[in-house]
């Protein structure tokens, strides 16, 4: 029996969290299937910001730092943040960018090894994990050797497949995205961590396809270190401070590079050497973005109206029903899934290639059907089981079967590249 959309209706009716669709603002006539690149905007944020400007800045002007509890901030939004990343508080911290955060914990994390094992010069990483975390690998290690250290290696898999055989007892670091950016693959955190462990290498996974998409467990996962971004499934914003989170033993241990007075220990005290706060509030580094930063909460109130684990179920179910849909009715095109069958291997987006995907993504776009386009030739459907209904995944399938059956996607102005994809 095909799946009809009546079926899809019924499925929306049956939904408990139907209702937290309405506390996002969605634009009439649009199906957003892009939340894990900027989350939708939750309504609450807009009377925030209207706070924050007029009532904390405006009025408050230098007293908010105290009265408005600005100065902390960045603490009390990585305790609300914490449960959803299976942290404690005290554990997390929401600030800079995700690119630089992973500076930061990759140079500690590279640091306590030196200590400790100054032999195992090399980092594992994925070749087509997110660019800019091998970026930055990169650029640590040359910033490290231009300063005479030993060279460190980055050593990169082609496939998940091939991470045993990458793990010798010279991996420093394993550094990996727990869901792939490209393909959806997500990583079994703690079963791949104690291997990591087993020959003394530390983790840093980056957790910006997870944090609020799936449900992480980094404590009982004996994870290292991790970060994070708070703009894509947790709907803070575009541009909002992303997170970091040090696993309680190691946090003391050094302190990261980026040594500037917020992690200074008295930070008032003006005093001229540095000397690291205890704990994670010596991750950050100079003062935070007070209106983006606050703007995060309005994505995390609402998750604390459900769990992980609910939104997970949710989130499956979307991502099984939109992979069935498409087979049901698009069989006859070049479409080539690229995300694991296997739900218990996925996050929360499904992705195919098609040798005209950026074409068809931008045709797509122009019916109010909004995915995105990732080289190569990869179209990527984010689920975010918050707002996302199922009618609006049978729908979305209706569109792009009428575009690839019309061949709609083969217009010049479906061919140009704007500067982001
Ligand atoms: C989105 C994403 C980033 C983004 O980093 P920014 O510093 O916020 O630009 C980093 N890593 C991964 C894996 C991502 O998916």
């Amino acid at each position: 029996m095909p799946i009809t959309r009546s079926d899809c209706e019924t499925r929306d009716q049956q939904d408990a969290l139907a209702p937290l669709r309405d506390q996002f603002f969605l634009p009439d006539g649009v199906i957003y299937l892009d939340g894990n690149s900027l989350g939708a905007q939750p309504r609450a944020a807009l009377a925030r910001a209207q706070q924050v400007i007029t009532q904390e800045w405006g009025v408050g002007l230098i007293r908010s730092w105290n009265t408005a509890g600005w100065f902390e901030l960045p603490q009390r939004l990585g305790d609300q943040l914490a449960p959803l990343v299976g942290a404690q508080a005290g554990e997390l911290v929401v600030t800079d960018t995700t690119s630089i955060n992973l500076f930061k914990v990759l140079a500690a994390a590279l640091r306590q090894q030196q200590a400790t094992a100054p032999a195992k010069r090399v980092i594992v990483s994925e070749r087509r994990t997110f660019p800019t975390d091998l970026y930055i690998a990169q650029g640590l290690i040359d910033q490290l050797q231009a300063h005479g250290a030993p060279a460190y290696e980055l050593r990169l898999i082609d496939a998940p497949d091939e991470l045993s055989a990458a793990l010798g007892d010279d991996v420093a670091v394993l550094m990996l995205t727990h869901v792939n950016y490209q393909t959806g693959y997500m990583f079994d955190m703690a079963a791949v961590t104690a291997r990591a462990h087993q020959t003394g290498a530390l983790t840093v996974w980056d957790l910006a396809h997870s944090a609020g998409a799936v449900p992480v467990a980094l404590n009982a996962s004996q994870a290292d270190y991790a970060v994070g971004c708070t703009y894509k499934y947790l709907n803070g914003g575009p541009g909002s401070p992303a997170f970091l989170w040090v696993h309680a033993k190691h946090q003391n241990a050094f302190w990261q590079p980026l040594s500037g007075w917020w992690g200074h220990a008295r930070p008032f005290a003006m005093e001229p050497g540095y000397r690291p706060r205890q704990g994670i509030s010596r991750y950050l580094c100079g003062t935070q973005p007070i209106t983006s930063l606050a703007l995060v909460a309005c994505g995390l109130d609402i998750f604390a109206q459900t769990s992980m684990a609910a939104l997970r179920d949710k989130s499956v179910a979307l991502t099984t029903l939109f992979i069935q849909l498409v087979q049901q009715a698009c069989n006859d095109h070049p479409l080539t899934l690229i995300t694991p069958t296997d739900p218990a291997r996925r996050g929360s987006q499904v992705s195919y290639q098609h040798p005209q995907g950026f074409a068809v993504v931008q045709a797509l776009i122009a019916r109010g059907v909004i995915p995105d386009y990732r080289e190569p030739r990869i179209m990527r459907f984010g689920f975010t089981p918050l707002y996302t209904r199922f009618v609006d995944v049978w729908d979305a399938v209706a569109v792009l079967q009428e575009i690839l059956t019309s061949r709609s996607w083969d217009q010049s102005d479906f061919h140009q590249r704007a500067a982001v994809t």
